[in-house]
């Protein structure tokens, strides 16, 4: 299976290959810039590399950079809508040095604008910075629908999807703690949840799993994280969903409350639980 964590980018990309490994990672998140704020540092090409040397050898799998929180493409300001474009396009430029990974970006918050207003806009931004030319697939992220999230159900996710031109550069990254807080019981119902998926999106959108439990129960649309195992989906669920057929080999990603020890472990319990 393909396992990884969120991992801090501050030290590069080798850095976080060999964390990765320490950890038993062969695959893992970052944040393209500061989650909060914005500023990007600039690539440094010899460290990248020697990380996809080092990601080669060990058989690592696509890697699932992460947008900033704070990028909203369907903001009602017009300069904060405007900072998302950019954030876009440098980012996808900057994806571009480790070719063929994936980079999810949380769709956005209308904030009032209605959903529909939303998803227009969105699909108006990717319109604006996806290009022919790019390895990099980019993934829209399910939602737990808090306050005005737009993603919140497959069918927005598909809504977006059907006004982007560039297509076969878009994917989904499926969040199973948003998922079941926006009301989709994979605890009961994982299989049919999946053939829901197929039918309004399509599985071969499907891309990436962020692999996360979580405190509240179904379609509370809370979004808090809980640790794997410890949450309202539980281990038998979680074992579910890794060696579900149609997820078991896409790259899990942890988002889960833990240090580095909690994720060595966590890492570890998985491999376990993979058929
Ligand atoms: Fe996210
Ligand atoms: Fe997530
Ligand atoms: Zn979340």
């Amino acid at each position: 299976m393909y396992i990884g964590c969120h991992l801090s980018a501050s030290k590069g990309y080798l850095a976080m290959g060999k964390q990765a490994i320490e950890l038993g990672a062969n695959t893992f998140a970052f944040f393209t810039r500061n989650p909060r704020g914005g500023s990007a540092k600039e690539i440094d090409e010899k460290d990248v590399e020697a990380f996809l040397k080092l990601a080669k050898e060990n058989n690592f799998g696509k890697l699932v950079a992460h947008a900033p929180y704070t990028m909203n493409a369907c903001a009602e300001k017009e300069n904060i809508r405007q900072f998302a474009i950019e954030m876009l396009k440098d980012d996808i430029r900057r994806m571009e040095y480790t070719p063929n990974n994936y980079y999810n970006f949380h769709p956005g918050s209308h904030v009032g604008q209605g959903a529909e207003k939303g998803i227009e806009m969105i699909a108006e931004v990717l319109n604006m910075v996806l290009k022919p030319e790019q390895t990099t697939t980019v993934l829209l992220e399910t939602m737990a629908g808090k306050g005005s999230e737009v993603g919140r159900n497959f069918e927005e996710i598909k809504a977006i999807i059907d006004k982007v031109e560039l297509k076969d550069k878009l994917g989904v990254c499926l969040d199973t703690c948003h998922i079941w807080d926006g009301g989709y019981d994979i605890v009961n119902k994982l299989d049919e949840v999946i053939a829901e998926f197929d039918r309004v999106i399509g599985l071969d959108r499907l891309k990436a799993i962020h692999l996360n439990d979580s405190m509240n129960d179904i379609d509370t649309h809370k979004d808090r994280h809980e640790k794997i195992g410890q949450g309202h989906l539980g281990i038998d669920a979680i074992t579910r969903i890794i060696n579900h057929p149609a997820l078991k080999d896409k790259p899990f990603i942890l988002e889960t409350p833990n240090d580095e020890a909690g994720y060595a472990k966590e890492i570890a319990l998985l491999k376990s639980l993979s058929n």
